[in-house]
């Protein structure tokens, strides 16, 4: 059943930001006698009552380990678990629950495609495509693994707008021997949202899978792998409003089937003997161990509220947010804005001359300000703009433009400071 649809039939797209504060106790707090100003939901969002009820409630009222017990908690609990699964799927629109694997985040599921996909099905010779404004988490683990497996990695360039550069892409697939191209749905440092259905399309002609890190893309933006026609989708709890300690990888069930185990352990075998030992089937050939059973409830909560908001007046919501952001940041003299994609999401990054970006974010708190600065755990990308840092505001569903004129009257004060 799809409760956006229901929700949004005749609505506009419209998000009462007031209303949704209050779902959030945390904003009410007040920074050094300040009003919170929390513009680092791309590192982490804020979470919502209704996430951290049902945590509490599950650990008060129903609670167990799960798929083991025969007993009254442990069923309650599996189909706590297991409801998670089918939230995840409806949200992603994958056609089977089994499709989705629960692993601690987002890091862990490039890490199992790396060990398990990398490393079972790929063959040396073959490449794996990335990109130069990939999360370092998109990045080591296949370095890991071209230095153990002589697997190549290429990487497509980033244009000086941000945007991923298409003729390279064309360029670095056209000899067929890309096995997988693993790339980012939405730079957590440009906003930029890469063409996902032309990646497909042309990894597709030249035999290579596709899969997505969607940590940030999953929060702005709706996604359907089916009618993307990507292979693998893979994205990260607490960024999406839910609790830390849980993330996913979708896969197309024929494509997991294949792949080996991850992990070995308790709940991801048929059966254990010292000879030799039997896989469960997917996805828990790749859930060893005790899952994350709270986190996966905190989860389901988390995309039942996302849900029930709805992706457009999310993205509407946003794409305001980030037109404001970008009209009243742009004409601070002396800030300059990093990406200037046509298709991004909410995060803005901005360097100030003669200030480094340490210091600017100091400043900020001071007025109870909460953005952030560094590398952003994408350091090829910074280098690829002459810088080591920047400073990033990242925008959620809580955000108001208020806050980004806060945000850029005091960044006109920050200026005068370094002038
Ligand atoms: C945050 C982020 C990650 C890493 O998320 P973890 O929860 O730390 O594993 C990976 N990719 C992108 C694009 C991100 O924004």
């Amino acid at each position: 059943m799809n409760v956006e649809a229901k929700i949004s039939l005749g609505r506009p797209a419209v998000l009462d930001v007031a209303r949704i504060r209050e779902d959030f106790p945390i904003l009410r707090q007040k920074i050094r006698g300040k009003p919170l100003v929390f513009l680092d939901s791309a590192a982490s969002a804020q979470k919502p009552r209704a996430v951290i009820e049902a945590m509490r409630e599950a650990m008060e009222t129903q609670y167990a380990n799960v798929h083991r017990g025969l007993h009254w908690m442990s069923e309650r609990t599996t189909d706590a678990y297991e409801a998670a699964r089918e939230a995840v799927a409806a949200l992603i629109n994958a056609n089977d629950a089994h499709e989705v694997v629960f692993t601690r985040n987002i890091t862990e599921s490039l890490n199992l495609m790396a060990h398990s996909y990398g490393r079972g099905i790929l063959k040396p010779g073959q490449a794996v495509l990335i990109s130069g404004m990939e999360h370092h988490s998109n990045i080591v683990p296949w370095q890991l693994l071209r230095d153990e497996r002589g697997i190549e990695l290429r990487v497509v360039p980033v244009t000086d707008s941000g945007e991923l550069d298409m003729d390279a892409f064309e360029t670095l697939i056209a000899d067929g021997k890309v096995g997988l191209v693993s790339m980012t749905h939405m730079s957590n440092v440009l906003g930029t949202y890469t063409p996902v259905e032309r990646i497909v399309r042309m990894a597709h002609a030249h035999g290579a899978k596709v899969l997505f890190d969607g940590a940030q893309a999953v929060v702005h933006r709706r996604v359907d792998v089916q009618a993307l026609g990507c292979d693998f989708y893979a994205f990260t709890g607490h960024k999406l409003y839910g609790p830390t300690g849980i993330g996913v990888l979708w896969g197309r069930r024929e494509l997991l089937d294949a792949m080996p185990p991850f992990l070995g352990g308790g709940e991801m075998i048929s059966s254990v003997a010292f000879e030799r030992s039997t896989w469960a089937d997917v996805p828990h050939k790749f859930e060893a161990g005790t899952p994350p059973i709270l986190e996966g409830i905190g989860l389901k909560a988390a995309i039942d509220y996302v849900q029930q908001i709805g992706y457009d007046a999310i993205a509407a919501h946003e794409t305001a947010l980030v037109d404001h952001a970008l009209a009243r940041l742009g004409t601070i003299e002396g800030v300059h804005i990093l990406g200037r994609a046509q298709d991004r999401g909410g995060v803005v990054s901005f360097a100030l001359d003669r200030a480094h970006a340490h210091d600017v974010a100091t400043l900020l708190d001071r007025q109870g300000i909460a953005v952030r600065a560094g590398n952003h755990c994408a350091e090829p990308l910074m280098h690829r703009f002459g810088l080591d840092s920047t400073t990033r505001a990242s925008f959620a569903i809580y955000t108001s433009h208020d806050e980004i004129d806060f945000l850029a009257d005091s960044l006109a004060r920050v200026r005068e400071f370094f002038k």
